[in-house]
């Protein structure tokens, strides 16, 4: 069957492939870091591109090629760019579209690290940046300027799960020729495919969602077009954030099972800001799923579903929320997310200590904000977890 013709469960299982001589049920891992030419003319025509034979796994390999395609079908896009990292997912697509004098937008709340490069290593290089409220389309249009290249969007947002409305920013945007990427970690091409909502590029850690289980690091760029596919392929090949095999292998492994794991952790989620929002001793919850977050109607209209990430504040601010992050017991205190198993942390403190006090907290990310990344256990351990836990602060 045309992938065209299935749906996501079916593409999650059958997408991508290789057809290999042995007739293997799972494309099998092509641990090898070259490959052979028949001849002298044959390596000619690979090099030049003649003939699509692999060469060298900098360049491609099979194992990673089938995480690609399988990828690209799932955003609805033209191709992927698989990474060693999410970062190196990042850093590929700001090396491609940015150059001294450009200038881009970005969310001000984003994955820590994808701030920080910009204003940091990229600002060294003549590239500039403004980071601001993206959930505000008013503040978008106002700061688009003449050089500016790129609207880089994450949404929900990390950690304050706010949302940009990735439609009606990619119009803004095309209108002056800007392209629009989105960091679609949070979500995963099972609740939200933002090519299809206007943009022309997304990506992902696929440490997180895709792969699922806490045992490897990954990225995956998508691009809509094959000019920027290209241009991409190009930067990643010349730059060598590659993904491995092995890596590669495990990631398709994972993505077998991601509308399953997501529906089940979502579900758990749901239970469990239901449980925060009505606690005594939470001040705040922020989940898409929730009547409560502020951009609830946007949420239905743009993902098709909340998913598993929830930020949530105690009363008495960090001191509190310290007590219950050390007294959790079935929730592991750790940074990532998108796991098969709960996991809590401390942004301020941790995955975004690297931002200043003062960025940090215009952005909404408070002193004693907890990110919350619901697990598929039982709602009833998680929720009497985090009870005992709040029980002590
Ligand atoms: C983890 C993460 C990244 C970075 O990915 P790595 O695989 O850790 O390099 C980027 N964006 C978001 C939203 C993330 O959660």
């Amino acid at each position: 069957m045309e992938h065209q013709d299935l749906g996501f469960n079916s593409l999650l299982v059958h997408a991508g492939g290789v057809e290999d001589a042995l007739m293997s049920a799972v494309t099998p891992i092509y641990q090898t870091s070259t490959f052979r030419f028949h001849n002298a003319d044959h390596g000619a025509a690979c090099f030049s591109g003649e003939d699509d034979g692999y060469i060298y796994t900098r360049l491609g390999n099979p194992t990673i090629a089938d995480l690609e395609r399988t990828l690209a079908i799932l955003e609805k896009g033209f191709g992927g760019i698989a990474t060693a990292s999410g970062m190196g997912a990042v850093t590929t697509v700001y090396m491609g579209l940015l150059g001294a004098g450009t200038h881009m937008i970005g969310h001000e709340a984003v994955y820590g690290p994808s701030r920080v490069v910009m204003e940091s290593l990229f600002k060294r290089f003549g590239v500039e940046s403004d980071w601001f409220d993206t959930s505000n389309i008013e503040l978008v249009a106002r700061h688009i300027k003449p050089n500016t290249k790129l609207i880089y969007l994450e949404t929900p947002a990390n950690p304050t799960m706010v949302l940009a409305d990735i439609r009606a920013i990619s119009e803004i945007a095309h209108e002056k020729g800007i392209k629009v990427c989105v960091d679609n970690t949070f979500c995963s091409p099972y609740l939200q495919n933002p090519l299809e909502l206007g943009a022309d590029i997304v990506l992902h850690s696929m440490t997180k969602f895709i792969n699922g289980h806490a045992d490897i690091v990954g990225g995956i760029i998508v691009t809509k077009t094959e000019e920027d596919y290209k241009n991409l392929r190009s930067v990643m090949i010349n730059m060598g954030p590659n993904m491995d095999p092995h890596q590669a292998w495990l990631a398709r492994r994972g993505l077998k099972t991601l509308a399953l794991r997501i529906e089940r952790s979502q579900a758990n989620a749901m239970k469990v800001a239901e449980f925060l929002e009505n606690h005594p001793k939470v001040a705040w919850v922020k989940y898409p799923g929730l009547k409560s977050h502020p951009q609830f109607d946007l949420a239905q209209k743009q993902m098709q579903g909340p998913g598993a990430m929830i930020s949530f504040e105690v009363k008495g601010g960090l001191e509190a929320g310290k007590k219950v992050m050390d007294n959790v017991k079935l929730a592991l205190l750790a940074v990532s997310l998108g796991g098969i198993e709960t996991l809590i942390q401390h942004p301020a403190s941790m995955t975004h200590s690297k931002m200043t006090p003062e960025s940090r907290l215009r952005a909404g990310i408070t002193e004693g904000l907890i990110r919350l990344s619901v697990g598929i256990e039982e709602a009833e351990d998680i929720i009497a977890d985090l009870e005992q836990a709040l029980e002590k602060a």
